[in-house]
């Protein structure tokens, strides 16, 4: 090669290199908003010390130890849902005590002490506080459906949901370790906690032994994974005999609310009946808790998938900067962002809705700004049991035989020959 061409290549390598430093400042430029705001929301290990604090009070006051605090039917047994004892646990103002009590005669709430510990945390109002807590907001609900998913009419079955042609939901119980306040299904929670009958849960497997082109089963609730395990081990066995199920789904809130609820035992279940996915419902970065990790890393060690399905609510998740630590959070802990959810007007839950405009700006600054992985689908269900229907950002602009003007993350507007044309 000669002198010239190598001075040549030197140069033009030179160019690039400078052309690379000017983007990569601009990128920096475009993540600095959110690294001055991210120390602002913390995530679960962050509030350690508080945390810690907050367990203690809990357990002196039900008098337990670590022991009791670490096994789930004590935590189920000791599920809060008495006005006087949370104001024992925190000061409370005299008319958020009278909300409490006036919400709990219309509508059922329970908290296990665990996730008390952490509503206590986030304080009164905060973003897991408002998950758990009931507030005067929900007896002034004087809109709203009951049943705004038409679920009953989407009932084939007893304790079944068919909404697509090869995958359905089994409801297995209504009880959950922490009645949302949120809840869509809300008109199931009933004062008793009962699992279905073996009967309705036989009546809906010859459902699916019936409808051969059923090849995934979602076992949910209520919370799936407050059947004991025997129940469980009876459910996944009977579904692995059936050969057309090809995969089984299990929909749990208990790595969020009662992550003690994961156990070795049920582990070795799980680990049995491949393959499983079970998605959960992570809303805040502050339920992202060494605790949490640990039930997610036994689950991982059991080989399941796991996934999260958020829902978009007022004042705890609506801004984009807490869905991108959110999700970015999740991942550490390996649980995929798979949906985040447009939450529906289901009677008393009204104060939770958000426009759609506030999904749409959290999609935009996730995609491009974070990992693709952080990144879940932001979904609308369309009324009637219609089903689940995506909603983006518009990303193309013009659509024209192969000539489509992209929109880029950042705002960038190309246009591009597909067919690699001109
Ligand atoms: C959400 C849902 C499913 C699962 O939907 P995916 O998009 O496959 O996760 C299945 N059946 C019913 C009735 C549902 O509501």
């Amino acid at each position: 090669m000669s002198v010239h061409l190598k001075q040549e290549e030197f140069r033009l390598r030179q160019e690039k290199r400078k052309i690379a430093l000017k983007r990569a400042k601009e990128l920096k430029a475009r993540i600095t908003d959110y690294l001055e705001n991210k120390d602002q929301i913390k995530n679960g290990f962050e509030v350690q010390e508080q945390y810690n604090r907050a367990k203690q009070t809990l357990l002196n006051f039900f008098n337990a130890d670590n022991e009791q605090w670490e096994n789930w039917h004590w935590q189920m047994a000791n599920r809060i849902k008495d006005v006087k004892v949370i104001s024992q646990l925190i000061d409370l103002s005299p008319a958020e005590k009278e909300a409490i009590e006036k919400v709990g005669r219309q509508y059922r709430w329970a908290v296990s002490p665990y996730y008390m510990a952490l509503a206590m945390v986030s304080g009164s109002g905060g973003p897991v506080w408002l998950q758990a807590i009931p507030c005067i907001e929900e007896v002034k609900d004087r809109y709203g459906v009951e049943d705004p998913m038409g679920e009953e009419y989407t009932s084939p079955v007893e304790g079944v949901t068919r909404r697509y042609p090869d995958r359905l939901i089994i409801n297995v119980t209504n009880q959950c370790a922490m009645y949302c306040r949120h809840c869509q299904r809300r008109r199931n929670i009933g004062e008793i906690d009962v699992h279905k009958s073996r009967k309705v849960l036989e009546g809906a497997l010859q459902y699916i032994r019936e409808n051969k082109e059923i090849r995934d089963v979602l076992i949910t609730g209520g919370d799936a994974l407050l059947l004991s395990d025997r129940q469980i081990e009876w459910l996944l066995t009977e579904l692995d005999n059936i050969p057309h199920v090809e995969i089984k789904r299990l929909g749990t809130r208990t790595p969020v609310t009662m992550p003690q609820r994961i156990t070795p035992e049920l582990c070795k279940i799980l680990e049995n009946h491949p393959p499983i996915y079970i998605n959960t419902q992570f809303n805040h970065p502050l339920e992202v808790t060494p605790e949490a990790k640990k039930a997610c890393d036994m689950l991982v060690k059991a080989g399941v998938v796991l996934g999260n399905q958020a829902v978009l609510l007022k004042n705890i998740n609506n801004q984009p900067d807490v869905m991108k630590r959110l999700n970015q959070s999740l991942l550490t802990i390996r649980v995929r962002p798979y949906y985040i959810f447009h939450a529906k007007a289901v009677k008393g839950t009204r104060h939770f809705i958000t426009g759609v405009d506030d999904g749409i700006a959290i999609m935009e600054q996730l995609r491009g700004y974070t990992s693709g992985l952080a990144v879940p689908t932001y979904i609308i269900n369309a009324p009637n049991g219609y089903g689940k229907t995506p909603v983006l950002p518009q990303y193309i602009i013009e659509n024209k035989n192969d000539q489509v003007t992209l929109r880029t993350w950042e705002k960038r507007i190309i246009p591009y020959n597909i067919s690699g044309k001109h």
